[in-house]
């Protein structure tokens, strides 16, 4: 198969406007959930890469448990997006929920996010299969790593050999997190697959107390890199404040991460 070692002994290595992404390179993502306001998008890009981080994050099409809440800005929030990447550099970051928004997102997206409610919805996997972008396929609510696997499979079938897995924890019986995040997995898979293996640590913990620690753990076991919620006012963030880093929190963690020595 096309995402497995057997297929691919060396790791994959993918050039992302110059941001070079696998094989012992590490990616740091950062910036807030959603995408509010272009002020707070443009100060935390610049947070994010004053600080060492190599590409920004941000949602314009939010996928949320109610549909009374906050849904996302859709194109003004990528327009957003794209300012704080004239005034940084940063490549763009940003989730597609569905079919109907593939041309949109493709225009102002470096990399397609591809959330952990639509990991299986197979539609979606093909037809950014057939797209000459990279994507982050974060694993699904309560789903297997075979599972996640055969889900790049259906990306990488369709011809888009670009996917980057991204581990963002399960639902299990522990209620104490949002998710469970088992940093083993990082190691097991990388046996298993040449793709990147990058760490959500934000849905994670679903705490910005826990945020850290847990990104400290996966970079310590050998993640490629990770991915980081962040904002400068969390309690005024449109989704997700709970579990966003500080710029202050982010610029300790990114000190620490500096003097890690990676298992790998
Ligand atoms: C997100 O990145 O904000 C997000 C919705 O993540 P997940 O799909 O992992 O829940
Ligand atoms: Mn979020």
């Amino acid at each position: 198969k096309r995402a497995s070692r057997e297929f691919h002994p060396e790791d994959s290595v993918f050039d992302i406007e110059g941001v070079k992404v696998g094989g012992g390179n590490k990616v740091i993502i950062a910036g807030p959930c959603s995408v509010d306001t272009v002020e707070n998008v443009v100060y935390l890009a610049k947070v994010a890469k004053e600080n060492g981080a190599h590409m920004l994050r941000g949602g314009a099409y939010k996928p949320r448990t109610s549909p009374y809440s906050f849904q996302g800005h859709g194109e003004e929030g990528l327009k957003m997006l794209l300012e704080a990447k004239k005034e940084t550099g940063l490549p763009i970051v940003t989730e597609l929920m569905s079919i109907e928004d593939i041309d949109v997102v493709y225009k102002y997206a470096d990399v397609i996010q591809i959330g952990a409610r639509n990991m299986q919805n197979f539609p979606l996997l093909k037809a950014i299969g057939k797209l000459d972008k990279p994507v982050i396929l974060k694993n699904g609510i309560a789903s297997t790593v075979k599972e996640h696997l055969m889900s790049a499979e259906y990306i990488m079938s369709e011809g888009n050999e670009q996917v980057i897995l991204c581990l963002r924890g399960t639902r299990t019986y522990e209620p104490s997190v949002r998710n469970t995040l088992d940093v083993t997995l990082v190691p097991i898979m990388q046996k298993m697959t040449h793709l990147p293996i990058i760490i959500d640590p934000s849905h994670a913990a679903g705490k910005r107390e826990f945020v850290s620690a847990l990104a400290y753990a996966g970079m310590a076991v050998g993640a490629d890199g990770l991915i980081v919620e962040m904002h400068n006012c969390p309690k005024e963030a449109l989704s997700d404040g709970d579990q966003a880093l500080l710029p202050r929190d982010f610029e300790y963690l990114m000190k620490k991460l500096k003097e890690l020595k990676p298992w790998n």
